[in-house]
């Protein structure tokens, strides 16, 4: 199995760690810098500089390069879900969007907006996505095998006449910052959340303000989830959304078990709590003992005058 992850600017997309632990440590990124772009990456990896994201001309050359790959997973990024159809198109094989499990054997997909799992059995070859936050994985400092992939893209390829050109790509008229208020929460960098100690649905607008200042998404927790002062695809936790920002702030949340659960593994967290000694406090870097509904209104008013 191998995981193929496509690389924007340095960067790995979501899930691009889960995927290559999903296919035993085995992957080859391709797109920009990608050298740059090992991050947490362990095991075998391969390298492949591309470019900018192309993925109908990076699908044609990638289906001939991985033709002796039998199982190829890439993350349900965007960028994934991209570029996965358009590969399993070109290879001619099936293609099985979001799932959750991914084996030579078999391949578990939701069902029924996520109530049931269904356990298919693998064909011979096929390609994959795979959710993002559905396993997680420890992050290791161990230093990958990097090896340049044995084939190439370049411009030629793509270009009328080269390997890639049966498939042309949309072209990129402009590309926008992403809305922090609706970003897909599995994918944030950054989250801002919300719990029982903010005092109303209001603060959840100061929360959301707070966050496109930010560039930060906003997530809750269930008690607010059910008190509907935000949306349930907002929630966090086993029961909601599983997420892994580098950077969570949060704001009245006492840190059960099945919030702190779906967290991730962010690489600093942030908790205002006026319970020092709670689980979240417990969890975080930088500990606030303030009212959380006072510090937004604060931190907001220094961002508005630019003394933040
Ligand atoms: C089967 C099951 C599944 C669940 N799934 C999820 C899930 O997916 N996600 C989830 O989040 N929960 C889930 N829960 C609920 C979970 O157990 C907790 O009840 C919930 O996470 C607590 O939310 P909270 O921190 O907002 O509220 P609380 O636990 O009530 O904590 C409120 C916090 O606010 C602090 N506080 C109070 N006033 C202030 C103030 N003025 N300023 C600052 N801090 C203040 C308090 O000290 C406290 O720490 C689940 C529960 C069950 C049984």
């Amino acid at each position: 199995m191998l995981a193929l992850i496509p690389v924007r600017d340095a960067t790995l997309p979501a899930g691009a760690l889960e995927a290559a632990a999903e296919c035993g440590d085995r992957s080859l990124l391709i797109g920009e810098r990608v050298g740059e772009a090992l991050g947490h990456l362990v095991g075998e990896v391969h390298c492949c500089e591309a470019g900018r994201f192309r993925p109908g001309a990076w699908a044609e050359v990638l289906a001939h390069a991985l033709a002796d790959e039998p199982v190829v997973v890439l993350p349900a990024s965007p960028d994934g879900r991209d570029l996965g159809p358009r590969l399993a198109a070109a290879l001619d094989r099936p293609f099985f969007a979001g799932a959750v499990q991914v084996s030579t054997t078999t391949v578990v997909v939701p069902r029924d907006g996520g109530r049931s799992m269904h356990t298919m059995a693998a064909p011979a070859s096929f390609v994959a996505t795979l959710q993002v936050g559905v396993r997680g994985v420890e992050p290791s400092d161990a230093v990958p095998t990097v090896t340049p992939a044995a084939f190439s893209v370049t411009d030629a390829d793509v270009e009328p006449g080269g390997a890639g050109a049966g498939c042309p790509d949309a072209r990129v008229v402009a590309v926008l910052a992403p809305d922090a208020a609706t970003v897909d929460l599995a994918e944030a960098g950054r989250i801002v959340g919300g719990g029982a100690g903010l005092h109303d649905a209001a603060q959840f607008d100061q929360l959301a303000a707070l966050g496109a200042r930010l560039g930060a998404s906003v997530g809750a927790t269930r008690v607010i989830t059910d008190r509907g002062w935000i949306g349930h695809e907002r929630q966090i936790g086993t029961t909601g959304v599983v997420v892994d920002p580098d950077l969570y702030l949060a704001f009245g949340i006492s840190g059960a078990v099945q919030h702190t659960s779906g967290l991730g593994h962010p690489d600093h967290v942030v908790s205002v709590n006026t319970d020092a000694h709670c689980p979240m406090m417990q969890l975080a870097d930088l500990a606030v003992v303030a009212d959380a509904n006072e510090v937004l209104t604060e931190l907001l008013a220094l961002l508005e005058t630019g003394d933040g």
